[in-house]
């Protein structure tokens, strides 16, 4: 990380025929902490999400709710997929959705270069098509039905038979980027990954791409393929576009230029849409490589990835509503191995609620702030009188910051929050073992005990500093209590233990106040 640099992160657009669950929440609020942590390193962070609306799905699922599909993409942006975002606290730049003007103008304009260019042309195409992907299924996609589609082939991924399609098509000449694709790969290890998505993305390439049919011509809700009304964009093709059409591409090159290349942050079941057909789209038009494309792991419920089909979605709300949104925050970003599938439970959500952040975090703050108003009227004490002890803590808020920002810098978000947490536990141990009620009962101890204070909100004030992109409000909250200067989100994170104290503590709600509800 570099200060001033740009650092744009991009979730993928989620498809509006349906209301968001807690694997939705998950992708965003992982961009949202990254997004967050790059902007307090001081760098140039801009974080996009929003909605991809264009499609058969969502046609069919418009009509079968009796509105038009630009109707139902308007109820569902405005009652699910908006509200989200307050819901686990994101705090995007921007908001695309891909019926905006700037999207169908400038992805159109897109298309026209590739067209002019060659990489387009027209042709025949067969194949079977799962309305649930959009896309067409080659044979070892398609797996042996069971239940009432027993017999017959279906989606591997949606558990529902196949349609046979035939249609005139245009195609983008995908087949021609298969060695530059593989080159990119090799020269640049840290495009793809985690490792093992990287692997199956080379295997993948390696068996030769196929040219990709980009028009569907059987529906007419999507983008207009600009030298042929008959025929609209590809939705994955059209969809991949908002990366570059929000930032800028086709009409204001000054912030194309400013903010592309981007992160993409994707759900492991459409790493190919952009670890292959996205880079060979930009290759096509002459346009730089995303920066990296990582592949998150799924969620699972009972075993089972998350999903409404599956019936185990569970909406981020009913997490929130009881544990509010810097718990989901936490606990989704600490318990799971990022780039890992991860289990969620009910259970370990309550289990860690109550040891990590209330008792954990929540309780050393509420300790050490009421410490000061009680031992020293609110003044925060300023000594010089260090021991080792003290001496020790602040060495582990100088190699926690390090630690952290470097693990950020590989979007191993877990390690980044472990790491910080070591913090929580030392000041907590230290507390235990200095004592400062018994040091407060003997005014010789006084200087001590100024001592042991200090270095307590020392640590706390770096803890608000460092947890701020992970648990926003609940830092926003200890800042101000500590006095310090300024928004929390305004201090810089790669140096976090420099941060800037008041004079004053002001008394300190619980954090995370203890949860009487049954849940689950
Ligand atoms: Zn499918």
């Amino acid at each position: 990380m570099s200060a001033g640099a740009s650092f744009y992160i991009t979730t993928p657009i989620f498809y509006v025929n349906d209301v968001p669950h807690i694997g939705h929440a998950y992708t965003e609020v992982a961009a949202d902490l990254l997004a967050r942590w790059h902007r307090q390193a001081g760098e140039d962070a801009w974080l996009l999400t929003g909605t991809d609306e264009h499609g058969q799905k969502i046609l069919r699922t418009a009509t079968a709710n009796g509105v038009t599909p630009k109707e139902w993409a308007d109820r569902l942006v405005e009652t699910a997929w908006k509200p989200l975002l307050k819901t686990v606290d994101i705090k995007n730049d921007d908001f695309i959705r891909t019926t905006d003007e700037r999207h169908e103008v400038n992805a159109q304009k897109f298309l026209q270069h590739l067209y002019d260019a060659g990489h387009i042309y027209t042709g025949e195409y067969e194949g079977f098509y799962c309305v649930g992907c959009e896309e067409y299924k080659q044979p070892s996609d398609l797996i042996e039905g069971t239940g009432e589609f027993i017999g017959q082939q279906v989606c591997a991924i949606h558990s529902l038979p196949v349609e046979l399609l035939h249609e005139k098509n245009y195609f983008f000449r995908m087949s021609t980027f298969a060695e530059r694709l593989l080159a990119l790969y090799e020269d640049d290890p840290d495009f793809v990954q985690p490792a093992a998505a990287r692997n199956e993305v080379i295997s993948f390439v390696k068996q030769g791409l196929s040219d990709l049919s980009i028009s569907r011509s059987s529906f007419d809700w999507g983008i207009k393929v600009p030298w042929d009304d008959s025929h609209v964009v590809y939705v994955w093709f059209d969809a991949l576009l908002n990366y570059i059409t929000a930032a800028g591409y086709g009409q204001d090159d000054e912030k194309f230029s400013r903010l592309w290349p981007a992160t993409h942050i994707v759900g492991k079941d459409i790493l190919r849409f952009h670890a292959v057909i996205w880079p060979a789209m930009l290759m096509a038009a002459g346009l730089p490589v995303p920066r990296r494309v990582f592949g998150h792991g799924w969620l699972l419920v009972g075993g089972e990835k998350m999903s409404k089909s599956k019936l185990t979605g569970i909406a981020p709300s009913q997490i929130t509503d009881t544990f509010g949104s810097d718990a989901f925050r936490y606990y989704f970003m600490r318990a799971i191995s990022f780039g890992q599938d991860g289990s969620f439970s009910w259970e370990d959500l309550s289990a860690r609620y109550q040891s990590e952040l209330a008792n954990g975090f929540g309780n050393l703050a509420s300790r050490v702030i009421a410490m000061v108003v009680r031992y020293c009227d609110g003044e925060i004490p300023v000594t010089t009188a260090f021991t080792d002890a003290d001496a020790a803590i602040r060495a582990t808020e100088i190699r926690v910051t390090d630690a952290a920002g470097e693990a950020i810098s590989r979007l191993a978000i877990h390690e980044a929050i472990a790491s910080v947490w070591e913090l929580v536990d030392e000041l907590n141990g230290y507390i235990t073992i200095q004592e400062p009620w018994g040091l407060a009962k003997d005014p010789a101890d006084r200087d001590r005990l100024d001592a042991v204070l200090f270095t307590a909100v020392r640590g706390l004030g770096t803890l608000a500093v460092l947890l701020s992109p992970v648990v926003p409000e609940a830092c926003a909250k200890l800042w101000s209590a500590l006095g310090g200067e300024g928004l929390v989100t305004d201090q810089r994170i790669d140096r976090a233990w420099e941060w800037t104290g008041g004079t004053h503590v002001s008394p300190l709600e619980a954090l995370f106040p203890r949860i009487e509800a049954t849940v689950g």
